[in-house]
């Protein structure tokens, strides 16, 4: 049997049997009203509710369907790249099963991909998530955007389509810690971004905790810029030369009216913030460190337990 797609859709899945079955139910006519031939590949991120049983009772009406079942969670970021090691798709779509991101926007997508465009980005429309992560997002892509140069103007957005030479790039790559819509856009030569609509998670919670999204987004940062160390360095020269001529000051000021005496606890003030400028700055040096290390000892980025039905079982 030729299992060879046209469209690959690629879906992590960590905890999501609720959402499962209303995610099929609309992602599948949206891909059979396209006429060509797809795949549908979920990464069973680990997840201990019961998404794994659910998915392959669906492969029984659903051939397109291919699973990847992960030895544990590996997050999002590994669950994609395992899909994207397994998809034979010329457009590859990704997207997130907690139907967030409306499946009636990928023929837009692949549109967009067959005018000749190899990375097709999104940006949400309205969209639907707590004011904390909105803000936050909004400072993550402002940021991101000045220190890498990629101007994207949505990073967390996971609705992309990518033709295959950009998965190919993608798959060349062998970083453990990674974020894959600013890893495509660094292959990509003719990139576009299109506006798509956005809801809100409708069953079970986000499975980002704030420690988990803090991480997530040091990795965007430390992963495809070095801007934040040479900020520091900066800064330390900033710093040094003011201090100098501050030193230079008191020096005169001694012979002229002598030595100072008071303003001992805004010294400390002023202490305590460099102190604390210092040790964000080391923490900021051990963030580039820790992913060296963990890119050096070069274990496996992720464990896959068992593919279901692919070719080969
Ligand atoms: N996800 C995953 N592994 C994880 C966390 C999330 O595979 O460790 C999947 C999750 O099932 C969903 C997608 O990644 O399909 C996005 O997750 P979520 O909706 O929780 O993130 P948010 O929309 O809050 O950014
Ligand atoms: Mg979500």
């Amino acid at each position: 049997m030729d299992k060879k797609a046209y469209i690959s859709v690629v879906i992590p899945v960590f905890n999501e049997e609720a959402n499962l079955d209303r995610l099929l139910s609309r992602l599948y006519p949206v891909l059979q009203s396209l006429g060509k031939s797809f795949e549908i590949i979920f990464t069973d991120d680990g997840s201990r509710d019961r998404s794994l049983q659910i998915l392959r009772e669906k492969t029984l009406a659903m051939p397109e369907i291919r699973i990847i079942e992960f030895n544990g969670n590996f997050g999002q970021h590994m669950a994609i790249l395992a899909a994207f090691e397994q998809c034979s798709g010329e457009i590859v779509i990704t997207m997130d099963a907690d139907l967030q991101n409306p499946p009636e926007e990928i023929p837009n997508l692949v549109d967009g991909i067959e005018r000749g465009y190899d990375v097709v980005g999104t940006v949400r429309r309205d969209r639907r998530d707590t004011l904390f992560r909105r803000l936050a997002s909004r400072l993550v892509n402002a940021t991101v955007s000045r220190m890498t140069g990629m101007r994207m103007k949505d990073y967390g957005c996971m609705l992309r389509a990518y033709h295959r030479n950009v998965i190919e790039n993608i798959n060349r790559c062998r970083e453990s810690t990674t974020f894959i819509p600013a890893l495509a856009q660094t292959f990509a030569s003719n990139p576009v971004e299109i506006e798509v609509a956005h809801e809100g998670r409708t069953e079970g919670q986000s499975k980002y905790s704030l420690y988990k999204l803090v991480r997530l987004n040091f990795d965007l940062v430390t992963g495809f810029s070095v801007v934040p160390l040479q900020l520091f360095a900066l800064f330390g020269i900033v710093t040094a030369f003011m201090s100098l001529i501050f030193a230079l000051f008191l020096l005169i000021r001694r012979f002229i009216v002598g030595a100072e005496v008071e303003g001992v606890f805004t010294l400390f003030a002023i202490m305590f913030f460099f102190i604390g400028v210092v040790i964000f700055g080391i923490g900021f040096v051990g963030e580039y460190v820790g992913r060296i290390y963990q890119e050096v000892r070069r274990r496996p980025r992720y464990v896959v337990r068992r593919l279901h039905n692919f070719d080969h079982d």
